[in-house]
């Protein structure tokens, strides 16, 4: 998200001349668009400042001016901290501000001793309608911000607070947000949100319709409908969605993972902890079990998904029968992937409050017993993959010469030594290797408009491997023959 919003950003400074840079040495104003989500994460802003600080005093010092700014949801949470504890901070403005960008850059410009200007509304007009048409597109994966914020309230979350009540984009704006990425260049659009199936967005008018093509029906949408409809894109080959919450995976977002073939066989559903206790205490709304049976129906609507997840450990009160229940359900599940945190206290939220907070060295002797788990079962799932031949889309050039890589459906890095041509393809590649994080793959001949491809190894060459073997929803392409 903060990615999307960033490239939304420079979108909104384009016209005032602002231009993006590798090089923060020297620039003429320097954004640090921020993460509120774990301590760690925001610690960092203000190590960072400091060092910014130094690059802004020389950048004046040969006469130039730096705007500094801070954005996201450290400004939201902690905006008049910042500017107390950083007075070299010129700007601090919110997830939801940043349309207002020109306003607040000519303000800061104009009164350069004002003491910093600070704008963390909760705006009425909503940012995506003052946005303008998006300019840039890296790649030829593309994100595209759907819904945003969150009325769930997890007690140990600070979204709801930082990026406010849940608001979804009308279906018509999203389609033609997505028509123009692919127009730009992008195959594969994940969609966003922070709570993304929870999705609710007006439909498209049937006077949109008439124009865009599309067929339609009135009302409003849910995540499986607006998929369906995004799937009409040509040109668009690959739909992902992220992050979802249990509660909200709908019968309709189910079955469109079964019958929609550019909807990707991969899901990251956060479940955070496998014991009911915990979950509870959590305000999760779901039982392990009821988690497990939405796994369950997944796979029977969409047998090869592979799935990826969050997991908290040591949640305050969180025992090792607890903990044990989460690896249980690890185990029950199997994953392709996932993202693992110790609990971290965030001000204002409820669980902050809560007496019984865990030992860090507890916390962290859990997660990695849990990374364990989890990196264990990544291995198997990737060494599944070898012998199989996947569809992989073709991102960037790799560290070494003739090195592309790019990612399954799986959402695994695949590496494989091709023409940088291939980029922005999706190519037929046989797997030949499999790492911790990453497979090695060969492109199969042909496979790209009857080009051979420079690195590629003959499809007769393939292991005739059967069925993959690792976690459930392993990989399940067909080997090639
Ligand atoms: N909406 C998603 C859901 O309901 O699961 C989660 C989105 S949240 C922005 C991303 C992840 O950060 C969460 O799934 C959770 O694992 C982690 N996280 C959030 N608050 C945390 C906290 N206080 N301490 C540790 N991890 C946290
Ligand atoms: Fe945070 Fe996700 Fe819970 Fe919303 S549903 S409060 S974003 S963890």
């Amino acid at each position: 998200m903060n990615v999307y919003d960033s490239t939304r950003m420079s979108d909104v400074l384009a016209p005032l001349g602002y231009l993006p840079t590798d090089q923060p040495d020297g620039a003429d104003m320097i954004i640090l668009n921020t993460c509120h989500i774990r301590e760690k994460a925001s610690e960092k802003v203000f190590s960072e400042l400091g060092r910014l600080k130094q690059m802004k005093q020389e950048k004046s010092a040969d006469g130039g001016r730096m705007i500094l700014a801070v954005a996201g949801c450290v400004a939201q949470a902690e905006g008049d901290e910042i500017l107390r504890r950083a007075p070299q901070v010129d700007l601090v403005f919110g997830p939801q501000t940043y349309h207002r960008l020109p306003e607040l850059v000519t303000r800061t410009l104009r009164d350069e001793n004002a003491g910093g200007v600070l704008d963390i509304d909760f705006p009425l007009e909503s940012k995506f309608d003052a946005l303008p048409e998006e300019s840039v597109v890296e790649g030829s994966a593309a994100f595209l911000s759907i819904q945003e914020g969150c009325d769930k309230f997890c007690t140990f979350c600070v979204v709801p607070y930082t990026r406010g009540a849940e608001f979804s984009r009308p279906a018509s704006d999203i389609f033609a947000e997505a028509q123009r990425l692919v127009a730009a260049g992008a195959r594969e659009i994940t969609l966003l949100g922070q709570n993304v199936n929870a999705y609710h967005g007006s439909a498209p008018s049937s006077v949109f319709a008439a124009q865009s093509g599309a067929s339609v029906t009135p009302g409003t949408w849910g995540l499986g409908r607006l998929l369906r409809y995004l799937a009409e894109i040509d040109g668009l080959e690959r739909l992902r969605y992220t992050t979802s919450h249990p509660r909200d995976m709908d019968d309709e977002l189910i079955a469109v993972h079964g019958d929609e073939p550019k909807v990707m066989p991969y899901l990251h559903l956060p479940v955070q902890s496998g014991s009911d206790r915990i979950l509870e205490a959590m305000n999760r709304r779901h039982t392990a079990d009821d988690y497990r049976r939405i796994v369950e129906r997944l796979r029977e609507s969409c047998p090869q998904l592979a799935l990826s997840s969050d997991f908290i450990v040591g949640f305050p009160g969180e025992r090792d029968e607890d903990f044990a229940d989460t690896l249980r359900l690890i185990t029950d599940v199997g994953y392709a992937q996932a993202y693992s945190f110790k609990y971290s206290p965030r001000p204002g939220t409820p669980a902050e409050a809560i007496e019984q907070q865990i030992d860090e060295t507890v916390k962290s002797e859990r997660l990695e017993t849990l990374q364990n788990l989890l990196s264990a079962q990544q291995v198997a799932f990737n060494q599944a993959s070898v012998g199989h031949t996947m569809p992989v889309l073709m991102e960037k050039t790799g560290r070494r010469e003739h090195q592309l890589s790019g990612r399954s459906p799986f959402m695994q890095s695949v590496f494989v030594e091709a023409n940088r041509r291939l980029l922005g393809e999706v190519v037929e590649v046989r797997i030949d290797k499999a790492h911790a994080r990453s497979l090695e793959g060969s492109v199969v001949t042909g496979s790209y408009n009857g080009i051979a491809a420079a690195g590629a190894t003959s499809s007769s060459q393939a292991p005739s491997s059967s069925q993959a073997t690792g976690p459930v929803g392993g990989p399940a392409m067909e080997a090639a023959s």
